[in-house]
C-alpha cells in the first residue's frame, strides 16, 4: 500500500467518525414527503444517469466536475465525508478512477459501492497492448455498452431503495428507449464520412470504444491515462503520419491540456500540411451544467457532430501536397501506413 492510499484510507475512518454515517447534510425529501437517497458518484456521465433514472426520489453528488480528469483525481476531505455520508456510491471501475481506487474498495466494505461497469460482459471490453493488461475503462463512448451501465445503476437504485422499484423501472426504460436512438444516430452521423475520413486523432486513448462502435481509427498522444506526457518524439511521429495521411482535423479534450495537440498542429505546418484544430470533444467529463454537453447524451451528440463535420470534407491523399504520400488510396480509401 502506497503513502497517498494509506492517507485516503486514514480518511475515511476519520471521517467515519466525524459524521457517524450522518452523511453530509440532511437530505432533501420528494413530492410525497419520503427522504430521498442520497447517492455519491465519481464522474458526471454517472451522475446524469442516476438522475434520469432516480428522478426526486435521489439526491445526486458527483464528486469530479466539468473539466476534472478522473485518472489524477485525489479525494479531498469534504469528497471523503461525501462518500462516507452516502446511502449508495456509484463509481466507473476499471481503474478509472485510479488514485480513488483503493479508498472506494474500502469504503465498499461499509455501504453499497458499485462499479457501474460491474454487468458488462468481459469479452466486449477492450485490452489495448498499451493498458498494461488492464481493460480500458472508457466504456461510454460505446452508446450500447453505456446501456449496459444504465441497467446497473437502476438495479442498484432498486435494492438501495425498493419502495421506488417501479419508478425506476419506469425511467430506465424510457432513458434506454432514448439511448437506443442515440447509438442510432450515432451510426447514422458516421456513415456521412468515407471510411478514409473516419479517423480521429485525440489527446489520450480515451476513444478506443468509440472507433470500434462507429467505425472509427483512433489514434490517441498519450497513453491510456492523462499521466503519461506525449514525448516530443511521439509527437513528431503523429504529424509525419497525419501529414502523410492527409487529415484534415485533430481534436482537443475538455479535461486534459491542449498543448500536446497544438505541438503536433505546429508540427505539421513546417512540415506543409495544414491540419487544423477540429474543436473541443468531452472525453472524461461532462461540460457545465445547464448545457447541452452537461448530459450524457448531449456530450455524446456533441462529440460526433464535432467530430464529423470536421472530418466530413477530408479529401483523399490523392492529389498533390508538399507531405510525402507513403500510403496508397485505394477504392475504399487508404491503406495502412506503415512507419
Ligand atoms: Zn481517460
Amino acid at each position: 500500500m502506497n503513502t497517498w492510499s494509506k492517507q485516503g484510507l486514514w480518511w475515511i475512518v476519520l471521517a467515519a467518525g466525524l459524521f457517524g454515517g450522518c452523511g453530509s447534510g440532511e437530505p432533501r425529501a420528494d413530492s410525497a414527503g419520503q427522504r430521498r437517497l442520497r447517492v455519491t458518484c465519481t464522474i458526471g456521465m454517472i451522475a446524469d444517469v442516476i438522475r434520469e433514472i432516480g428522478g426526486e426520489h435521489v439526491q445526486v453528488t458527483a464528486l469530479m466536475g466539468p473539466g476534472v480528469d478522473p485518472h489524477l483525481y485525489k479525494a479531498s476531505a469534504g469528497d471523503v465525508a461525501r462518500l462516507v455520508g452516502a446511502d449508495l456510491v456509484l463509481y466507473g471501475g476499471l481503474h478509472l478512477e485510479g488514485k480513488l481506487t483503493e479508498v472506494l474498495e474500502a469504503l465498499a466494505r461499509r455501504k453499497p459501492t458499485i462499479a457501474v461497469t460491474r454487468d458488462i460482459d468481459r469479452a466486449r471490453l477492450l485490452q489495448p497492448p498499451q493498458f498494461g493488461g488492464l481493460y480500458d475503462p472508457h466504456v461510454w463512448f460505446d452508446v450500447q455498452l453505456w446501456a449496459r451501465a444504465a441497467e446497473t445503476i437502476r438495479d442498484a437504485l432498486r435494492e438501495a431503495d425498493p419502495r421506488h422499484a417501479d419508478d425506476y423501472d419506469r425511467a430506465a426504460a424510457a432513458y434506454l428507449a432514448r439511448l437506443t436512438e442515440l447509438d442510432a444516430w450515432c451510426r447514422s452521423r458516421a456513415a456521412e464520412l468515407v471510411p478514409h475520413q473516419r479517423v480521429l486523432v485525440t489527446s489520450h486513448d480515451a476513444y478506443n470504444y468509440f472507433g470500434r462502435a462507429y467505425g472509427f481509427e483512433v489514434i490517441g498522444i498519450q497513453g491510456i491515462s492523462t499521466e503519461e506526457q506525449a514525448t516530443s518524439r511521439a509527437i513528431v511521429e503523429l504529424s509525419r503520419l497525419i501529414a502523410a495521411r492527409r487529415i484534415k482535423a485533430i481534436f482537443t479534450e475538455s479535461s486534459v491540456s491542449p498543448k500536446a495537440i497544438r505541438a503536433v498542429i505546429e508540427d505539421c505546418r513546417r512540415a506543409g500540411w495544414n491540419v487544423v484544430e477540429g474543436g473541443e470533444l468531452f472525453s472524461d467529463a461532462l461540460g457545465g451544467p445547464g448545457t447541452p454537453e452537461g448530459t450524457y447524451i448531449g456530450m455524446v451528440r456533441h462529440n460526433m457532430n464535432t467530430i464529423a463535420d470536421a472530418l466530413k470534407w477530408m479529401k483523399s491523399a490523392a492529389g498533390s501536397g508538399s507531405a510525402e504520400i507513403r500510403g496508397r488510396p485505394d477504392a475504399q480509401g487508404f491503406s495502412p501506413i506503415e512507419w
